[in-house]
């Protein structure tokens, strides 16, 4: 992705993409430690607009403060930078990727604190698991490989470090033939995708695991949201592999991965194998809301101007 025409808002600057490097002794590269978010912004009737912006800027913010890391920029400039890449880029709808990552002025555990770099890079990305994915569901298998011990890392970090553990689900999932992984936590509950969270449809209510195993995805918050609005009991617990079998919807939510409905998991059918009735109600409801239209959440919108 490196070799590309347009711009990287780079430390404060708008710098050419492929002029946005950083050197092969980056703490960050070493030992695994930045804080990210992911981002997206759509076209609306009334421009392009930037999804939650301060609600991903206040997790990226909180996530550095996880770690005792300082990001030597405020959320109102990491905000802007959002907005300067999209003009920048001259971009309709796009993914954004600011990251703050420690830089190469010293090598050991114990980072430099006052060598935090920070990118917010932004650029053209559909749906993360498919156009197709979105409307037919996906399939999806229990990972070998379990979601992290809130004792091990930090849950509510969104930290690249944490990803390691993604991979693996992902790459054995992908190798296995099927498109995702649904990881159980470390005492064997369900806990969420490689980069989702997991919602079940039982007999009409909603239930999610609870915070402490899953990050507090953004998408997450906003579908719980849209389905309290539409009457639908929304319960956070602890949720079995086999609740998921029989369950009669399941989807994944996330900023990349929209809202896409799970179709089978570990060769089992779930539901009426197809985008449950809930979910595809849900999922309207979330496109309507992130493409400007509907005005009740335009609190959520952060124009491009
Ligand atoms: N869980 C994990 C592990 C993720 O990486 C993501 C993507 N950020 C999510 C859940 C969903 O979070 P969000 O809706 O804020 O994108």
């Amino acid at each position: 992705m490196d070799d590309r025409d347009g711009k990287i808002w780079h430390n404060g600057k708008l710098v050419e993409w492929r002029d946005s490097k950083t050197h092969t002794l980056t703490h960050s590269l070493h030992y695994g430690l930045s804080v990210f978010e992911g981002v997206r912004a759509y076209e609306t009737p009334k421009g392009t607009a930037v999804f939650r912006l301060q609600d991903h800027t206040n997790r990226l913010f909180d996530s550095a403060k996880i770690f005792g890391m300082n990001i030597p920029f405020s959320k109102d400039e990491i905000n802007q930078a959002h907005i300067d890449v999209v003009k920048a880029n001259e971009l309709k709808s796009c993914y954004f990727r600011p990251i703050a990552f420690y830089g190469s002025n010293k090598l050991g555990i114990a980072p430099q604190s006052d060598d935090v770099q920070v990118i917010v890079a932004a650029w053209a990305w559909g749906a993360y698991l498919g156009e197709e994915a979105l409307k037919q569901g996906i399939r999806c298998k229990i990972s070998s490989f379990s979601r992290h011990h809130p004792n091990i890392t930090m849950i509510k970090a969104k930290a690249s470090g944490n990803y390691m553990n993604s991979i693996l689900a992902n790459t054995e999932a992908h190798h296995d033939g099927y498109d995702e992984a649904i990881l159980l936590d470390s005492t064997g509950y369900v806990a969420e995708g490689s980069g989702e969270n997991i919602f079940v449809v039982s007999r009409g209510k909603l239930f999610t695991p609870a915070l402490d195993v899953a990050l507090d995805g953004i998408t997450r918050r906003t579908i719980i949201e849209i389905a309290k609005k539409l009457g639908v009991e929304v319960v956070e617990k602890r949720i079995t592999r086999d609740e998921l079998y029989v369950a009669d919807e399941v989807f994944f939510t996330g900023t990349a991965a929209e809202v896409t409905p799970i179709r089978e998991i570990d060769n089992r059918q779930i539901g009426i194998g197809a985008r449950g009735e809930l979910t595809t109600e849900l999922q309207q409801r979330f496109f309507d809301i992130v493409q400007g239209r509907n005005p009740d959440y335009e609190h959520y919108l952060t124009y491009v101007k």
